[in-house]
């Protein structure tokens, strides 16, 4: 078996189609006439786009506008004149078109491929096929041909780029394996757009895998499963069928309300961590984002976001969700997150020590320079305010202090921001379960943030395996915790929603509408299975399941018994 990272779900059994690339090699020679040269340069490079205006409009066909964007793309980058001009000038030096070529496009390469940032690296690979593809033309090579694969095929690539994809016929190929790339990479993004189960940074696949040989590639556990007994094809073959069938069953829930059996209405929302995850939102048929967690915009980088950057962020977020909500927590720091260059000083116990809502308390500046931002962003959209990690009332009376001093230095500088922006509050400690009914009180909304509130509230780690057997939120404890935060907020008529992972689980499910939430944020994947599960149970069979639930003794009892209902 080979491992990878499954890129795009699903299961696909198939015969191996290696794609080895094409020598590209050729001798640099110093050219005489220049001219000529720049023809033969100028005429490549627009039978280049000629080749990828084609194969963009097929990929528009088969796959969609934004993959075809993809391809497009590459066309804007070879025709942007900083780049030609940069491989004229090297070609009226007397370099050959293919040197002139590669050396600049090289240059494009390294320099984005140094930057560490994914979606900058992304470029790199843009450059990288179009480096190839200019070189194909100049060199005379012909390109294998995708399309010609026969009906169950499994490629396999060093890379998947774009222009290859565009060749990929859906209903033949069946499974795609890399050696290079991550979740977020453009053959990841392409593999699931067009539905084809996918392992990448397979390493020494190319390598190791042969033409011809049967294969199963599991898009989810992210494996190869190579010269697979009959019987393993057996059980993938039902394993498969059994995702395609969920597949279909879970489109029908597209579009849709999120709605109980009853016809009453939820609220469906995502968690995101960076602007451009709204999109990712916005395509799971999310209602609105229930959790941006800030603390992405602060990381990765050596000094602290400013205003207007963090403005243009939470700008951008909303945009793209076009009127639906966004709550945006301010920055959770500390604990497992760390961001060297605010020098946070090493904790005895970090995750009960200065972190949080706790660090921009006494970081003024900085808090309400975020406070502001998000004031900012709020003329764009529906967005609302939400603190991490409160404790004590005094901890929401100081930020919504905060949020009023912000927002009359807005007033003052005739900035516009909407005045009735909803401050909520991340019960996910257990004395903001404990106080829940005092928080109700002075807090718009609450979100249950149960990956932490089941830590806090059974004094375990997340991440120490020693004491996991304890962290559950189906503890009787962390139950009776989120019950009555629930019944507090909505004793007090404010909404109660989850964005912990417990609010995307099957069988916590019947239990949260059962005890009264009114809204469920999940990661993007899980938007449309919520959605059916929601649909599975009326009130009353809720009520039944969690009247038994809250009765008993332990998790072992609990979980037991709910594996054997949902
Ligand atoms: C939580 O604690 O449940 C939560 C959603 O926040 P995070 O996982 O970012 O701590
Ligand atoms: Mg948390």
């Amino acid at each position: 078996m080979l491992k990878g990272i499954g890129a795009s779900d699903g299961i696909g059994i198939g015969r191996v189609m290696l794609i080895v690339e094409q020598s590209l090699k050729y001798t640099p020679t110093t050219v005489t006439d220049v001219d000529a040269e720049l023809k033969r340069y100028r005429e490549a490079v627009d039978r280049f786009c000629e080749n990828t205006m084609q194969q963009a409009e097929s990929i528009r066909k088969s796959t969609g506008d934004k993959e075809a964007e993809i391809l497009e793309g590459h066309i804007a980058i070879i025709r942007d004149p900083f780049m030609g001009g940069e491989i004229e000038k090297l070609i009226q030096a007397q370099q050959c078109a293919e040197a002139a070529v590669e050396q600049i496009c090289q240059m494009f390469i390294d320099m984005f491929s140094a930057t560490g940032d994914d979606l900058t690296m992304q470029r790199a690979a843009d450059v990288r096929d179009i480096k190839d593809g200019v070189l194909s033309i100049l060199l005379g090579v012909q390109e294998v041909k995708i399309s010609d694969a026969p009906a169950g095929t499994v490629l396999v690539c060093k890379e998947l780029t774009p222009s290859m994809t565009a060749g990929i016929r859906k209903e033949n190929i069946v499974g795609i394996i890399t050696e290079t790339g991550s979740q977020t990479s453009h053959s990841a993004i392409l593999a699931r757009a067009l539905e084809i189960p996918a392992v990448l940074s397979v390493s020494g696949a190319v390598t190791q895998l042969s033409s011809g040989e049967q294969v199963i590639v599991d898009g989810k556990a992210g494996s190869v499963i190579t010269a697979p007994s009959p019987e393993e094809v057996e059980t993938y073959t039902s394993k498969r069928e059994a995702f395609l069938r969920e597949r279909r069953e879970l489109e029908n829930y597209r579009g849709k309300k999120t709605l109980n059996a009853d016809g009453t209405e939820f609220e469906l929302f995502c968690n995101i961590g960076t602007p451009k995850d709204a999109n990712k939102a916005v395509e799971a048929d999310g209602e609105g984002v229930g959790l941006f967690r800030t603390e992405f915009l602060f990381m990765d980088r050596d000094r602290l976001p400013t205003e207007d950057e963090q403005f243009e962020s939470y700008k951008q977020a909303s945009l793209i969700l076009k009127g639906k909500p966004l709550i945006i927590r301010t920055l959770d720091i500390g604990g497992d997150k760390d961001i060297p260059y605010l020098g946070l000083a090493k904790e005895e116990n970090p995750f009960m020590g200065f972190r949080a809502i706790r660090y921009c308390l006494k970081n003024r500046d900085m808090f309400k320079s975020q406070i502001k931002a998000i004031l900012r962003a709020s003329a764009f959209g529906d967005i609302r305010i939400m603190f991490p990690l409160i404790t004590a009332v005094e901890e929401l009376r100081a930020g919504k202090a905060l949020v009023e001093e912000a927002k009359a230095d807005l007033k003052a500088s005739d900035i516009a921001f909407d005045e009735n922006i909803r401050v909520g509050v991340m019960t996910e400690t257990a004395a903001s379960g404990v106080i829940a009914d005092l928080l109700a009180k002075e807090a718009d909304f609450f979100s249950i943030g149960t990956n932490d509130l089941t830590g806090y509230t059974m004094a375990a780690d997340r991440g120490n395996g020693d004491v996991s057997y304890l962290y559950s939120p189906f503890q009787p404890s962390v139950l009776r915790m989120i019950r009555s935060i629930i019944t507090c907020g909505r004793a007090e008529g404010i909404p109660v929603g989850m964005c912990g992972e417990a609010a995307a689980n099957p069988m916590m499910i019947p239990l949260l509408i059962s005890f009264g939430l009114t809204e469920f944020s999940v990661s993007a994947p899980s938007v449309l299975k919520v959605r059916k599960n929601i649909a599975k149970w009326t009130k009353a069979e809720a009520d039944a399941i969690a009247e038994k639930v809250m009765s008993m003794t332990t998790e072992a009892e609990i979980t037991d018994y709910l594996r054997s209902v949902v």
